[in-house]
């Protein structure tokens, strides 16, 4: 009896802890897929995956200590069962010798059909469950199996070295996305100097994000060419294009864990003091240090536990950590409220120095301390040139001014 309490007590305590395994295992897996262009842009794919594979190992490994602990019990009792049953007859069977009891072989086979029909069913609840498992994880590894679409050229060539940030060209390039047949980005061509800023606005859907997103090679386009420095991003190792480049992006996404392990998240081995640098940087140090654990405060799945402000200055600080020399900034403050937005905007304006910055403006002050203007309409840019040019000759920019560039549909 101890002992069937004994390992029914470990059945439940594996089973327990399958449970949280297959939690955290679901957790980290959501949240890397949903951020897969913060780990793609922080280069951080074979981290994520080492972490993965290490997650589901263990899971494997508790599922079969949990499964083996359960086979354990089952056979643990079916012998029980079996020796109860065995006694049985070893005194039924003197019993019938001494003449006490009739019909015994009858009883046997009823008893052998009952142990049976227990020991068999047993057996398939294990080799269910054994069946869910690995039917789960074949479908996982083959996820992980998968090979990303865009991969290194093999002509690796490497980037000069750097001076005042890196100069960005778009040479006619045009893009249609996969799902579609009217091309997104139609025949773009501009440059961004090194060390200049130049501001893209234009209605919403008219291609600004997607523009981005074929900068650090997450889409390719099917015509022309992204040059960084001269160099075609294509013949750029995928780390070394996407360790230039710093991206804001309008959706933030946090993971969860501590505000330190978030702003570390692109520079694992930064120190404190260069995490707090960043961060004052980015407007973001008073009021981490307001919260009651400071940078270790834990901000919850997808930093829920933060404001839409203090989660873009995070995700400023983490952009800043790993200097780019190119600055992708998507604004996005729609959303905030007065006070935060301001911050969120002085810190956008401060960290441009010293670096190449193209940033989608939602706003008046970022195009007012843009070198240049794009003005982007349906693919292509429909217009270019400073502000005040702008707004003496286009009317679809005179119109979005008007509006303050609130053009986020
Ligand atoms: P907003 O200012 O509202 O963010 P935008 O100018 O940045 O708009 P994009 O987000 O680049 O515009 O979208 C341009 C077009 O591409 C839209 O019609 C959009 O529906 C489409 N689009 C965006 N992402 C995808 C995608 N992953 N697959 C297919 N179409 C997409």
């Amino acid at each position: 009896m101890a002992i069937a309490i004994v390992f029914g007590r470990l059945v439940r305590r594996y089973g327990r802890r399958v449970q949280e395994k297959t939690a955290e295992a679901n957790a980290y897996i959501t949240e890397n897929i949903h951020g897969v262009r913060i780990v793609q842009s922080f280069c951080q794919e074979e981290h994520a995956a080492h972490t993965l594979k290490n997650i589901l190992k263990n899971h494997l490994a508790l599922a079969w200590r949990y499964n083996n602990a359960r086979g354990a019990f089952f056979a643990f009792a079916t012998f029980s069962l079996l020796g109860a049953i065995a006694a049985v007859f070893w005194f039924g069977g003197h019993a019938v010798l001494a003449g006490e009891i009739s019909q015994g072989e009858l009883s046997a086979v009823l008893l052998y059909s009952l142990i049976g029909a227990l020991g068999i069913g047993s057996l398939i609840e294990v080799l269910t469950t054994l069946s869910h498992a690995s039917g789960a994880t074949e479908r996982l590894f083959e996820l992980l199996e998968t090979m990303p679409s865009i991969k290194n050229s093999g002509v690796c060539k490497k980037l000069p070295p750097l001076q005042k940030g890196r100069a960005l060209t778009f040479e006619g390039v045009t893009f249609t996305y996969p799902n579609k047949e009217v091309p997104t980005i139609k025949n773009v061509s501009f440059s961004v100097p090194a060390g200049g800023m130049v501001a893209i606005v234009g209605p919403s859907g008219a291609g600004k994000s997607t523009l981005f997103q074929l900068i650090p090679r997450f889409f390719e386009p099917q015509k022309g060419h992204i040059l960084l420095d001269n160099c075609k991003v294509g013949e750029l190792t995928l780390q070394e294009l996407r360790q230039n480049i710093g991206l804001v992006a309008q959706d933030v996404f946090l993971f969860a864990g501590s505000i330190l392990e978030n702003i570390c998240y692109g520079a694992p081995h930064a120190t404190k003091a260069e995490v707090i640098k960043v961060a004052m940087l980015a407007h973001a140090d008073g009021f981490i240090r307001a919260l009651p654990q400071g940078y270790d405060t834990q901000i919850g799945e997808r930093g829920v536990k933060l404001s839409g402000g203090q989660r873009q200055r995070l995700a400023i600080a983490r952009a800043l950590l790993v200097d780019p020399p190119l600055l992708l900034l998507d604004e996005a403050t729609s959303h905030l409220d007065a006070a935060s937005e301001e911050a969120v905007q002085k810190a956008l304006l401060e960290v441009q120095h010293g670096r190449t910055t193209l940033a989608i403006a939602h706003r008046l002050a970022t195009v007012q301390a843009a070198d240049h203007i794009l003005l982007m309409e349906d693919g292509g840019i429909s217009a270019s040139g400073t502000h005040k040019e702008l707004l003496k000759k286009n009317k679809l920019y005179q119109k979005l001014a008007a509006l303050q560039f609130l053009d986020r549909g």
